[in-house]
């Protein structure tokens, strides 16, 4: 049985997270999805159980999927957990100088391989970083994120009638 890991921050997730897993669970038996506990940007805007309840409601037609969080190394967890692969998706080139250091720090320590998916083009220009941003300025995300994410964003920011929670 192989099983791969997909690594991420998932703040939230994204319709391109969602493309790059469900292909994933194509191709392996069995698909982690591992949330790193704290992200190393400055601010996540939801909780690790919030990230991981959207994911639980977008994968739940995926029966392969499973959602996990990690913290400290990915390769400490993936072995753990018996995973043969790490499975990251890849935008653009600058993903690329990034994805493939890590890539090749991850072989070096445990000997895991990364497999890289090239991001649908639909999707190439999504991030949670600018769908954040998008949602926080009133933006309308509806097509960049599933439909329980945007119900968080809308929560969170209200109802995108063009202000911001920082705004009067
Ligand atoms: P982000 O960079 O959007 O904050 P994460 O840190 O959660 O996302 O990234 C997790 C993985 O998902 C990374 O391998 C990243 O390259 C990939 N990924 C993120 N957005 C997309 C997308 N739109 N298409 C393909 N892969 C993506």
């Amino acid at each position: 049985m192989a099983t791969a890991l997909c690594p991420g921050s998932f703040d939230p997730v994204t319709n391109g997270h969602l493309d790059i897993i469900e292909r994933t669970a194509r191709h392996f038996d069995n698909v982690i999805v591992a949330v790193i506990r704290n992200p190393q940007k400055s601010e996540s805007l939801f909780t690790l159980e919030e990230r991981q309840e959207m994911l639980r409601e977008v994968t739940a037609h995926l029966p392969n999927v499973r959602i996990d969080f990690f913290k400290g190394l990915l390769v400490d967890y993936a072995k753990e957990h018996d995973a043969q692969a790490i499975v990251k998706g890849l935008r653009a080139l600058s993903d690329f100088d990034y994805e493939l250091q890590m890539a090749q720090m991850n072989e070096r320590l445990s000997g895991i391989d990364t497999f890289f998916i090239s991001t649908s083009p639909q999707y190439s220009f999504l991030s949670s970083s600018l769908v954040r941003e998008v949602a926080r300025f009133g933006g309308d995300v509806t097509n960049m994120v599933p439909p329980a994410v945007s119900k968080r964003l809308n929560e969170r920011f209200g109802d995108r009638s063009g202000k911001g929670e920082d705004q009067p």
